[in-house]
């Protein structure tokens, strides 16, 4: 179904806040299968409101609107989407009932603008905001269909997720399943070319691949009649695409690489401790966000100086003179230097030239050399960055070296 997102409010167009509600409202209609054909935005002005919704229903047979729905003067949208699509006002004893109890229970004055709220579109299916007041609301004339949803985006997703969406799966006869696969270790053309034959010749299951910080992921949709056909579809070529390009995925099921770390951790009940250099503590940061790791996670150690590296690791001042900081003998060392202090299972060092300085000929910006014991298992990891900026390299190196965990353990 041909789909229109219209953002009503002025500070819109004034800069003043940035439009959060039309990404998410893609994001949403696209993965049930809306086809989102144009994002309007326009101030509060109940003329300019009007003329876009007649524009958007030249085309489309569905408009979605944020914002304007509360109880003060400069909220329209309601009357104006009332108008347009022939309704009329009243007052629905009900909503006024709830509002009256939200407003008890919250022990705030209820205005007579509050009351105004409880005026509905007469044919309107009502969306209760759990978050808030202002009630959304859908409504329908000759086939095409207006919902209206609250500005504040707490309020909007939430009526989104709890009523809109059941709305919408009405509405539409076919189902969508999909899953987002996650790679990493390949770029978004490589992937893309890995898997030209299958994009080329699938009209359903969809694939579509994304780029995300050093990372990429892959959507298979399927829409079909039934959830069980969809999934079966998905899941076919999923294998497929595992035949293709498996050695590269580290999840299907949409989750962070850093997630699934920490799970296989804490499910083999391994205890993990980082010597780092160039990351200054971001590998432990990126541990430390997911809850409950203190199960495995124990200590890291910035050791960012030479000094450090032969105090709190014992790596030896000839590997350093002889090989540099940033060399395959320190890194193993490092971790060599925490197994003997931590005792953990799984011991992770780092080092390597961040830059955008330090660089030379043998050891360019973006080298870093990963450090790995494993059980009996003692390995390093040469990696060769593309030096995007020192913050890329840092975030790439981080995530290098929860992949080689991802593939030890
Ligand atoms: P309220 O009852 O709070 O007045 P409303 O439905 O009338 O809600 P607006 O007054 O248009 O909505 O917007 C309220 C607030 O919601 C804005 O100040 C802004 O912070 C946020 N908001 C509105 N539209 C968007 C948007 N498109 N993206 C992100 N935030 C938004
Ligand atoms: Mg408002």
């Amino acid at each position: 179904m041909k789909t229109a997102i219209l953002s009503v409010g002025t500070e819109l167009l004034f800069g003043q806040i940035t439009n959060t509600n039309t990404v998410y409202l893609s994001q949403q209609l696209n993965m049930l299968g809306f086809d989102v054909m144009y994002h309007y935005t326009v101030g509060d002005n109940p003329q300019r409101v009007a003329e876009i919704i007649q524009l958007a229903f030249k085309d489309c047979d569905l408009v979605l609107t944020t914002g304007g729905l509360g109880p003060t003067q400069d909220d329209l949208t309601k009357e104006v989407a009332c108008r347009v699509l022939g309704d009329e006002l009243v007052m629905m004893d009900d909503v006024l009932e709830e509002l009256t109890a939200y407003f008890k229970k919250n022990g705030r004055q209820m205005t007579e603008n509050n009351k105004k709220q409880a005026i509905m579109p007469s044919r309107a299916e009502i969306f209760r905001n759990d978050a808030g007041t202002a009630p959304g609301f859908a409504l329908e004339k000759d086939g095409k269909y207006i919902i209206c949803m609250p500005g504040p985006p707490r309020e909007m997703t939430r009526m989104f997720q709890k009523s809109v969406l059941p709305f919408l799966q009405k509405m539409s006869e076919d189902v969508i399943y999909y899953r987002m696969i996650r790679f990493f270790g390949i770029g978004e053309s490589q992937l893309e070319t890995s898997l030209l034959e299958l994009i080329d010749s699938q009209t359903d299951p969809t694939l579509a691949t994304y780029a995300k910080e050093g990372e990429c992921s892959l959507r298979i949709a399927s829409k079909r009649r039934s959830m069980e056909e969809a999934r079966a579809a998905v899941d076919e070529m999923l294998s497929k695409v595992q035949g293709l390009v498996g050695e590269y995925i580290y999840s299907s099921d949409d989750e962070e690489l850093v997630e699934v770390v920490c799970r296989k951790l804490l499910e083999k009940k391994l205890t993990i401790a980082s010597a780092e250099s160039c990351t200054g503590g971001m590998f432990a940061a990126a541990l430390t966000d997911i809850p409950g790791i203190s199960g495995s996670f124990q200590r890291s150690l910035v050791t960012y100086s030479n000094e450090a590296k032969m105090d709190e690791l014992g790596v030896s001042a000839q590997t350093l003179e002889k090989h540099g900081a940033v060399s395959e003998e320190t890194a193993l060392e490092m971790a060599e230097g925490l197994k003997a202090v931590s005792g953990c299972d799984v011991c992770i060092s780092v080092t390597g030239v961040a830059g955008p300085g330090g660089g030379s000929k043998e050891k360019p910006v973006g080298l870093v050399y990963i450090g790995l014991i494993c059980g009996e298992r003692k390995l390093c990891k040469r990696i060769q960055m593309r030096n995007v900026s020192r913050k890329w390299n840092r975030h790439y190196a981080v995530l290098s070296m929860l992949d080689l965990i991802n593939k030890n353990i």
